[in-house]
């Protein structure tokens, strides 16, 4: 009932863009005092994890000096997002937030927004703006009890209305789109198994795409779960053939234009994906000037 008068306030009170702005707002305002300032350095000190190494950052990243960063990692269905943004979120000691896990844990709970997002989820469609801003924002306010600062967004934004909430709500400091060989994404979905304990990504696809045509080859090894998770693995409802297509025409016609919206603002990184994690997750560092000292050590031992 709690969940039910919450999510309706916020529905009615996010008829407008400036009304669901003015709710967001407050949130992310309380989580990030320092907004306004911004600076081309990025401070090692602050508070981040002592394995990373950050090098000199590029035009592009404009973390403020006195807060944790705040990044948002955009890309279709299947590429990896929630993969890499767990890795960073560990690296830097900052919170990944996933809107799809704020959308799955909401409907196996038994309130009364579950029935009606299961139906959303499972067809492949977006769950309204309102929905999601207030998902968030709840995840936001019990972020901040505990003294969490900045986030590394995931799955949110999608919609340019989405975007140009945020937009007015914060500094998104920067937008990694993560990109994948179309012939790779279906896969990664149908071999996508959660452990259901812990909520671990694993994949039991092994993708191996010939040279053809002048295009390179390209091969991901399956990325499988640890001994503790193996026996409570799960797969996600809507990641079979039909939804997952499904996912994909959405992605095109809702959230390129959010690409679109980033890259016009010079926010957007744009990261091809090599191959897999262990191709990539260098690659990846390396792109936003970031090591990991751990990575290494166990690279070369
Ligand atoms: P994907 O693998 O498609 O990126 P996610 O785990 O991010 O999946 O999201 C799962 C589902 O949750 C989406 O298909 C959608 O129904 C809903 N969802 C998640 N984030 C959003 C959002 N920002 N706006 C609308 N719907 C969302």
């Amino acid at each position: 009932m709690a969940v039910l008068s919450r999510c309706s306030r916020a529905v009615t009170a996010a008829t407008t863009p400036n009304a669901a702005a003015a709710k967001f707002s407050y949130l992310i305002r309380a989580l990030s005092p320092f907004s306004s300032s911004s600076s081309s350095t990025f401070d090692a000190d602050n508070g981040l994890n002592s394995r990373i190494k950050p090098a000199v950052l590029g035009t592009l990243k404009r973390e403020p000096k006195d807060r944790n960063v705040q990044w948002v990692f955009l890309g279709c269905p299947g590429v990896g997002k929630g993969t890499y943004a767990s890795r960073l979120s560990d690296l830097l000691g900052i919170p990944h937030i996933a809107t799809g896990d704020l959308v799955r844990d909401e409907l196996t709970s038994s309130g009364p927004l579950s029935s009606q997002l299961k139906e959303i989820v499972n067809q492949g469609k977006l769950v309204s703006d309102e929905i999601i801003i207030d998902l968030l924002s709840k995840r936001l306010e019990a972020g901040e009890a505990k003294g969490e600062s900045g986030f590394i967004l995931d799955g949110f934004p999608r919609t340019v209305r989405q975007a140009e909430i945020l937009e007015g709500v914060t500094d998104i400091d920067l937008v990694i789109n993560l990109k994948l060989r179309e012939e790779a994404l279906l896969a990664k979905c149908l071999g996508r198994r959660i452990c259901s304990e812990c909520g671990g990504n694993y994949n039991v696809a092994c993708i191996d795409i010939k040279a053809e045509n002048g295009k390179p080859g390209m091969y991901m090894a399956p990325l499988p779960p640890p001994p503790q998770c193996a026996s409570k693995l799960i797969t996600r409802a809507d990641d079979t053939e039909e939804v997952v297509k499904q996912r994909l025409r959405i992605y095109q016609a809702m959230t390129l234009p959010v690409e679109d919206f980033y890259r016009s603002r010079g926010k957007l990184l744009e990261f091809d994906l090599p191959g897999g994690v262990r191709e990539s997750w260098p690659k990846l560092l390396h792109a936003l000037n970031l090591e990991d000292e751990e990575d290494k050590q166990s690279a070369a031992a």
